[in-house]
């Protein structure tokens, strides 16, 4: 067995154009891969091999949370464009290998050898996160566009992330135009509920519908687009927890939490696909220590526990000091 999943699309989000007093001067789009960059001829894996290239399938992911882009930030939620930038390098540096959440949860991540996943999420369909211009290339300015740019920049970086959605996304889209733009271009388009509804408030039967609605609408968007992962609004869940991931008219593979920390690594016996934890983009101020700056810099350590590919999709490779594989992974195990 080649796959234990095969995932949805993905997609982005994009910064805050109209945050920033102004879209950006015009310039010509950035290539965009109409097809995921195609892996070398699939080479098994030896246990020499992995710990050579210090393979740890088991490792941490840093699942990173945006929500806008703004010239001004508002607060710890807001990052500027040269912030996010300067992260977006930072992770292509240390060769990081954007993948989306619905191909995490298919506990198959196809990185090259020593590459390091790392899962952008934005929250809250912001205008920032992504719009088109009139022409249909991502708007200057936009979180979308800057990763475009920089992965136009660094091969390795796929240009993908997981926009996680409300009803009326990026100020508008009536028509749909920019779900289908992420989609088509293998961004994730992901469930926040229809109206950004606190999940733990609400009676069950609100709950499950609040859910269902907002599948509903991106569905409707996005023709043939099946969704495969929620985010939680405030990171809430239902009083029954089991619904975020189940209930009428929905089901995911993966649920996201608002904080803090890496996520364990799918192949993990620790990984709770209904609890995935995620790291707010956070530089310095108050409560930085739970930010992507802190938690990068502790992944990069050389006790990191951080999840390292060993290059082979068909095979999930660890230190036998890491950890328990999960029974789901076990059966494509090489402990070294
Ligand atoms: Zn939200």
């Amino acid at each position: 067995m080649r796959c234990l999943f095969r995932f949805g699309a993905g997609f982005t989000a994009l910064l805050a154009v109209a945050a920033c007093g102004g879209p950006a001067p015009e310039a010509p789009a950035p290539p965009v891969p109409s097809q995921p960059a195609p892996s070398a001829a699939p080479v098994p894996i030896t246990a020499a091999a992995a710990r050579q290239v210090g393979a740890d399938e088991l490792g941490r992911v840093p699942v990173l949370m945006y929500h806008r882009l703004a010239a001004q930030p508002r607060s710890v939620y807001d990052r500027t464009p040269a912030d996010f930038t300067a992260e977006l390098e930072r992770l292509a540096a240390e060769d990081y290998v954007p993948v989306t959440t619905a191909e995490l949860v298919s506990r198959r991540l196809d990185l090259p050898a020593g590459a390091h996943p790392v899962v952008l999420t934005f929250d809250d369909g912001d205008p920032s996160t992504f719009s088109l211009t009139p022409q249909g290339q991502p708007a200057p300015g936009t979180a979308v566009r800057i990763l475009l740019d920089v992965a136009a920049a660094h091969p390795r970086f796929r240009p993908v992330a997981s926009v996680y959605v409300n009803e009326h996304p990026f100020g508008g889209d009536p028509d749909g135009r920019a779900l289908r733009w992420l989609a088509e271009h293998h961004f994730e388009i992901g469930n926040h509920t229809r109206q950004h509804t606190n999940l733990r408030k609400a009676t069950e039967s609100a709950a499950t519908a609040a859910i269902a609605e907002g599948d509903a609408l991106i569905r409707k968007a996005v023709p043939g687009y099946q969704p495969t992962t929620l985010a939680l609004p405030f990171g809430s869940h239902p009083r029954r927890e089991e619904l975020a991931l189940q209930g009428p008219g929905y089901s995911y593979g993966g649920v996201l939490l608002v904080g803090a920390g890496p996520a364990p690594s799918p192949c993990s016996a620790e990984f709770e696909p209904g609890s995935i934890p995620r790291i707010r983009s956070q530089s310095a101020g108050a409560e930085a220590a739970y930010g992507s700056a802190h938690w990068l810099d502790e992944l990069g350590k050389p006790a990191g526990h951080r999840y390292t590919s060993d290059g082979d999709p068909a095979t999930v490779s660890y230190p036998r000091s890491e950890g328990a594989v999960a029974p789901a992974c076990a059966s494509v195990s090489l402990a070294y």
